[in-house]
């Protein structure tokens, strides 16, 4: 019988193409696809089987699949190609002539193997795209969704209408890394599986947890399993296996959206989920949070801030304003704390309302940066001016901990004016974590060599540790102004307790210690009475322009 090489020809456009679109190696479609040119080459069964690699072995038994059988074969006489994958693994093609038929002739073998290859490279190709995907859409630490899985399944529940009848959240564990400590890392990873699967559960297969990174993960769920979630996520028992200790408590901050027809993309979901459980996470006492207006307007704000901010640095329209801090047995100006003021479009803005958001991110750096650098320029000016200058504290955010260059970066702004350190003081927050310990410890101890004086912001209102007040060598300490009593309040008892207490201690660690946000004489009895003569506040003085605060500097 000639060979038709018209309808090889066509039977192998319709298989390439057909191919193309299939994702899986052993595809229902794939014996449709290959069909037609299994007949034009005469092939009665085609059939391929997997010997996989594992552990540098490849292991006795292979996965067969069937791509094509029409009739009776000849099991005697397979021609069977091997070929090995990328990863080592075998394959093995065995092509099956109808029994009785003609052998093929060597042209026909040629086009066997022709078409083994072009087989061999689709499935190959599926194969590496389907790893490709297991990673890009599978969390393997955990057995469950990725960020990218649930971005690519909710797009199209959103196009048809189906993604009104879901919730969405995002959450973040709570203390994560002290059940790590506790547990070790791989029960710590047992503990975080059985929590999120628990949580899978409650949705019976009509939603998925999914992993953002680290402890944060979401879930999408039917609306009905709300108060399922807000539950668990408020605190679920977990039994911890292979260990002493037997079960742990885990809850996480939450932020929650009820997807309604206002959202067009699975980014407006993720953006309304995570800025509800930022809000969430930084407020104390407030497990959940769902995305409202008042969350809208801060979104808007946070856009907004982050959006102006480096025009604002480029025009300068960041101030520094100067609040005095005196003595208080003669009201003397004994220094100066300098703090922002954003003047934008004739209006001043407090700090309080574009801090926190360019804190979110590395802007806070570049503000503080700024702010260093334009009190070294005043101080400058008014030595040049021959004023009896003060020290000025600049305060620096947290966020820069973790900066190998920070200290270079200060050192050289303040050398730049050629300002003598001893009119630098750098004010920082008091930290949680062992890491911004160890890096505080860093930057604390490297200020002071350089004869630049630091000192402790809010003290009392963090988490505060003797440890990292006593082990850095700190100059001073600034007490948080909710320590200090106000006229008719009922804490005021206990609030002149814990004054004393902090005072004391201050001074028992060899401290200078100051209060912050003085305004009434009241107080500054109170404060002289426990031995603290230093204080800041309006008492004394707002913060005041440089111009204002320069008069002062006789
Ligand atoms: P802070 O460093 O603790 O600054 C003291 C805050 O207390 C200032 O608020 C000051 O105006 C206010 N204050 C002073 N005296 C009184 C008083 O008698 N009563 C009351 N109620 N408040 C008083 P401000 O200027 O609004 O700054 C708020 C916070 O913003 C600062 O707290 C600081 O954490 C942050 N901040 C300000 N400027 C900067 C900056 O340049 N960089 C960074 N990283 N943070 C800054
Ligand atoms: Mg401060
Ligand atoms: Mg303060």
């Amino acid at each position: 019988m000639a060979f038709d090489i018209a309808e090889y020809s066509a039977a192998m456009d319709e298989f390439v193409l057909k191919m193309e679109k299939l994702d899986s190696e052993i595809h229902p479609e794939i014996p449709g696809a290959i069909g037609r040119v299994c007949r034009a080459l005469r092939i009665a069964k085609l059939e391929y089987t997997l010997y996989e690699m594992d552990r540098g072995a490849i292991v006795s038994e292979g996965k067969s699949f069937t791509a094509y059988a029409s009739g009776v074969h000849d099991n005697e006489r397979a021609h069977t190609i091997k070929e090995t994958t990328g990863n080592g693994s075998i394959v093995v093609y065995g092509f099956y002539p109808r029994s009785g038929a003609e052998d093929w002739s060597p042209a026909e073998l040629e086009r066997i193997t022709i078409l083994e290859k072009t087989l061999f490279t689709f499935l190959g190709k599926i194969r590496t795209s389907k790893f490709a995907e297991q990673l890009l859409y599978h969390d393997a630490d955990l057995d469950i969704h990725s960020l990218n899985y649930m971005m690519r399944a909710l797009g199209p529940m959103i196009a048809k209408g189906e993604a009104v009848r879901y919730g969405a959240c995002y959450f973040n564990l709570k203390s994560f890394s002290l059940v790590n400590s506790q547990l070790g890392r791989r029960a710590g990873t047992g503990v975080m599986k059985a929590f999120v699967h628990g949580l899978q559960d409650l949705f019976g297969g009509r939603g998925f947890v999914f992993r953002i990174g680290g402890d944060n993960f979401g879930a999408l769920f039917p609306k009905e399993c709300l108060e399922q979630v807000k539950e668990y996520l408020c605190g679920t028992i977990i039994n911890v296996e292979h260990t002493r200790q037997k079960r742990v408590n885990i809850s996480a901050h939450a932020g929650y959206y009820m997807i309604d027809d206002e959202c067009k993309t699975p980014s407006d979901v993720m953006d309304k989920i995570s800025a509800a459980a930022n809000i969430a996470k930084k407020t104390p006492n407030t497990p959940y949070v769902f995305f409202d207006n008042a969350v809208r307007h801060r979104v808007e704000d946070m856009k907004m801030v982050e959006g102006l901010f480096p025009g604002a640095i480029e025009n300068e329209e960041f101030l520094v304003y100067y609040q005095p801090k005196v003595r208080l047995n003669d009201y003397t100006l004994i220094g100066a704390e300098a703090l922002c003021r954003w003047k934008h479009d004739g209006e001043i803005i407090a700090p309080f309302r574009f801090i926190p958001i360019l804190e979110r991110g590395r802007n806070i750096c570049t503000l503080d940066f700024y702010m260093l650098e334009h009190v070294c320029r005043d101080i400058r000016k008014w030595l040049d001016e021959g004023r009896k200058v003060v020290t000025v504290s600049v305060n620096l955010s947290r966020v820069h901990l973790g900066d190998m260059d920070l200290l270079d970066r200060i050192i050289k702004i303040i050398d730049k004016y050629s300002v003598p350190h001893q009119y630098i003081e750098i004010e920082l927050t008091e930290t949680t974590t062992d890491v911004d310990f160890t890096e505080l410890k860093k930057v604390v101890s490297g200020l002071n060599i350089q004869g630049i004086r630091t000192s402790v912001d809010d003290f009392g209102i963090g988490y505060s540790s003797l440890n990292l007040i006593r082990e850095l060598p700190w100059n001073t300490l600034k007490i948080d102004k909710s320590f200090l009593p106000s006229d008719n309040e009922e804490e005021a008892q206990r609030k002149c307790v814990l004054l004393k207490y902090l005072i004391a201690m201050a001074q028992n660690l060899g401290l200078e210690c100051i209060a912050e946000g003085v305004e009434t004489i009241d107080q500054i009895a109170l404060l002289k009475e426990n031995n603290c003569f230093n204080a800041q506040g309006f008492y004394f003085d707002k913060p005041l322009p440089a111009e204002e605060f320069s008069e002062k500097l006789l």
